[in-house]
This record gives structure tokens, C-alpha cells and sequence, in this order.
């Protein structure tokens, strides 16, 4: 889990920029400054899942797979990822640098059924 927080910290704009694009990038700020993340929490395997309230609830899973960014969002995007993926990881980020404790997701939480 350790090395996955470490993958989280040192990502740059740029990298998120070539993962998402920069319109995702910059709607995914935007999403994360109208303070849309709801409960953030880690999965046992060191992913990211959240609640992004936005037009909707969509509930965004980020994590990474063999070494590669990878998200789950139940806005379905037609796209690699989605602004409400760029906004998790922001807020993640955030928590980091805030030390900030971050919950441990449950097993049965509601997210996972929805993903
Ligand atoms: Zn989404």
C-alpha cells in the first residue's frame, strides 16, 4: 500500500495531464475547488474510492494497475478517465500533504456494488 501512496504523491499535472488530457485535468480541478469529493477512502489494495457529488452522485474508484493509473467511475466516461477521477486523486493528494487520515473503505461499502 505504502508503494502505490508513494506512486500517488510524486504525480505531477503533467503526468495526470497525459493520463487524462488537459480538459479533463482542468474540469477535474474546477470539480475538486467546488469541494465535490464526498468521503474519501482506500481500498486493500491501496486504490482510492470516493463519492464525487457533481451533476450527480457518481462514486470514482482510482488505483493503480501494473504500474499504470487506472479509474473506474460510474459516470461511465467514453474517455481513458473522467474529471470526477482527476478531482479524487487531487483530494487524495491533498490529504497527503495535510497528513490528514484517510478511512480504510469496508468491505460491503455501498461503492464497490456500484462500480
Ligand atoms: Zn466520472
Amino acid at each position: 500500500m505504502t508503494s502505490s501512496f508513494n506512486q500517488f504523491r510524486e504525480l505531477t499535472w503533467v503526468d495526470l495531464t497525459l493520463w487524462a488530457g488537459k480538459k479533463i485535468v482542468s474540469d477535474g480541478k474546477e470539480c475538486y475547488q467546488r469541494k465535490e469529493v464526498r468521503e474519501i477512502s482506500l481500498t486493500k489494495t491501496g486504490g482510492i474510492l470516493a463519492w464525487v457529488d457533481a451533476e450527480e452522485l457518481f462514486a470514482t474508484l482510482v488505483e493503480y494497475d501494473d504500474g499504470e493509473l487506472y479509474s473506474e467511475c460510474t459516470c461511465h466516461p467514453v474517455e481513458n478517465t473522467c474529471m470526477h477521477s482527476i478531482a479524487v486523486i487531487i483530494e487524495f493528494i491533498v490529504h497527503l500533504k495535510k497528513k490528514l487520515e484517510i478511512p480504510e473503505a469496508k468491505s460491503n461499502d455501498r461503492r464497490f456494488y456500484l462500480l
